[in-house]
């Protein structure tokens, strides 16, 4: 009930597409002191992205935007996401992997690979099927779960199951005997 309260509590208006912001759902501050709303704030996130580090989220790139950067930018998207799938052989996604983490395993059961990182654009969802890009070579995979992670504070993070997309920091479950991967090596659809 409080939670709900809480969550109507709206701060304004968008200053891009006129909605109503709350900063229950990832509303930002521009640097003029505008509000965008968290739809607009996804949209442009593939051209702002967030930072990896929970050190560097106080330079979270968006909030050095003054309203009129914000506008143009908008106006912008679709053609940075085009020159995106042109730089990665016009893939719908592309995930570039910073950090890998390697979870159980035994004789009968494949280990959990973590793969820690960001998307650079499209978006990535829970059980869809991969191409794992390391070095010259392709394979397929399937991604057994995806995390949206964004570091809030150092030490914790908003996680979000099942989806995560352009400009957003991610991780990429896959359950595989031996996964050919490291830092670096993209994850693409
Ligand atoms: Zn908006």
């Amino acid at each position: 009930m409080r939670r709900n309260q809480i969550k109507r509590l709206d701060i304004g208006f968008c200053s891009l597409c006129g909605r109503a912001a709350f900063w229950s759902e990832n509303a930002k501050k521009l640097q003029d002191d505008a509000i965008i709303c968290g739809e607009c704030v996804r949209k442009l996130r593939v051209m702002y992205p967030f930072p990896l580090d929970p050190k560097d989220i106080k330079h979270d790139p968006l909030k050095n935007l003054t309203t009129g950067q914000a506008r143009d930018a908008m106006g912008k998207v679709t053609e940075f996401i085009e020159d995106f799938r042109e730089r990665y052989g016009y893939r719908n996604a592309v995930f570039i992997v910073n950090k890998i983490e390697k979870e159980g395993g035994g004789l009968f059961k494949s280990p959990l690979y973590c793969l820690y990182g960001r998307v650079l654009y499209g978006g990535f969802s829970i059980n869809e099927d991969v191409t794992v890009k390391h070095g010259q070579s392709l394979y397929q995979c399937r991604l057994k779960d995806v995390y949206l992670d964004v570091p809030l504070t150092d030490g914790y993070a908003l996680r979000e199951k099942d989806h995560a997309e352009g400009g957003y920091p991610a991780i990429l479950q896959i359950q595989e005997r031996n996964l050919d991967i490291q830092v670096r090596d993209l994850i693409v659809k």
